[in-house]
């Protein structure tokens, strides 16, 4: 694979990016007019990182229902211990695909074993369930998915000094000029691409640590908020992938420097009504007592990688006691300014970290704070 971590550190190009590869021309082959390609989308058996593969169809589907279920060999994705298990994929989302174009999508799949019982990181299943049960309600999720942009090679963080660290400074976070922002081209093409998708993107910005970045998808609807943070996760991969780029999305890659959250934004159609405050306080005060619950569900790693971020400095809170206020960024559970003053809104749950399964998130406030289990 060509390498090009070089033009993001300011030197010349390395190698040919996705623009200029030679092969970039016969991504740009049309299609014959009764093809596409589907690209299903997997979570693998760590509950942390994707899988893909490719099938040629010839019919436009409409809905996930539509698509053939696929099969594939768990023994290889740790879902299964025999060899050459067959597992299968149920297509469960249709998106447009921004890397094949045309009439090609990407197809968001969750797993099942042999027996046809979902697999033990399927999480969709349950987080369905739960918004089903709650629909009526119109839970609304927005997830600020945050992260670090490494070169793959060393798993050193863009732009940094090959020696040392850079200069600690405030100057990254929404930086602006090439000796603070680093692999801007990547996640602006990346925003671009979610929104050809039909990914509801709403925002991108650097974030506090250099060639750290957040964007922000939502707000999506119960279940899809899981679909559609997944995907966006994806399609960030296959691009950063053309660069030798890794995406880091460990809650605390680095010691000492920023960590990296997935806030969840969350409201309910009580909350963003007149007085919905009353709604959000409720939601709140059900979160202290699940916290310490919560707590394990918030990375794969039952909450474990998650805690080293969880320290009570870098803007994020302790994770001992569940702490809620107004605009105040230490705490667990945010109000935005603007809504205690309009009285009705949401609230952000800033516990989340970057490497959460958002289908577990969403499913643990749906159960706490609507269902009431
Ligand atoms: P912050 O001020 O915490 O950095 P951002 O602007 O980064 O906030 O992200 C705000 C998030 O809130 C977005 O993901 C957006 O989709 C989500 N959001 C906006 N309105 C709602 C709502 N009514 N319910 C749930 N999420 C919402
Ligand atoms: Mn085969
Ligand atoms: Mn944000
Ligand atoms: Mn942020
Ligand atoms: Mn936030």
């Amino acid at each position: 694979m060509v390498k090009n971590v070089g033009r993001i550190h300011g030197n010349p190009p390395k190698g040919p990016t996705l623009m200029d590869n030679p092969l970039g021309k016969y991504f740009s082959l049309p299609l014959p007019d009764d093809k596409l390609i589907a690209t299903y989308v997997w979570i693998d058996g760590t509950g942390e990182n994707l899988r893909s593969k490719n099938r040629t169809l010839n019919f436009l589907p409409k809905v996930p229902e539509d698509l053939p279920v696929m099969s594939f060999n768990g023994s290889a994705t740790r879902q299964a211990k025999k060899t050459n298990a067959d597992m299968y994929l149920f297509p469960r989302a249709i998106y447009r695909d921004p890397i094949h174009r045309g009439r090609s999508i990407l197809v968001m799949c969750d797993t099942y074993d042999t027996q046809l019982q979902p697999t033990a990181t399927n999480n969709r299943v349950r987080c369905a369930e739960a918004y089903l049960k709650c629909a009526e309600d119109e839970p609304w999720f927005g997830i600020e998915q945050e992260l670090f942009l490494m070169s793959a090679d060393d798993m050193r963080p863009l732009g940094w000094p090959y020696k040392g660290f850079p200069e600690r400074s405030s100057r990254y976070y929404c930086g602006v000029g090439a000796d603070r922002t680093f692999g801007r081209d990547l996640m602006e093409a990346h925003y671009k691409c979610c929104l050809y998708a039909g990914i509801p993107i709403v925002g991108l910005n650097v974030e506090m640590g250099p060639s750290q970045w957040e964007y922000q998808i939502g707000p999506s609807v119960g279940v899809s908020a899981g679909d559609d943070l997944w995907m966006a996760r994806y399609i960030l991969q296959i691009l950063a992938e053309q660069y030798g780029i890794e995406v880091s999305m460990k809650p605390k890659p680095l010691p000492d420097w920023m960590g990296s959250g997935a806030h969840v934004n969350f409201s309910t159609k009580l909350m963003r009504d007149v007085n919905g405050i009353v709604e959000i306080e409720k939601a709140i005060e059900k979160l202290g007592y699940a916290h310490q619950a919560h707590l394990k569900l918030f990375d794969p790693h039952g909450g474990r990688e998650n805690a080293k971020r969880l320290i009570g400095s870098h803007q994020v809170a302790h994770g001992d006691e569940l702490s809620a206020g107004v605009g105040e960024r230490l705490n667990s559970i945010r109000i935005h300014r603007n809504i205690a003053f309009e009285k009705k809104g949401y609230f952000e749950d800033r516990r989340p970290g970057a490497n959460c399964d958002p289908y577990v998130v969403v499913d643990a406030l749906l159960r706490t704070c609507v269902l009431n289990e």
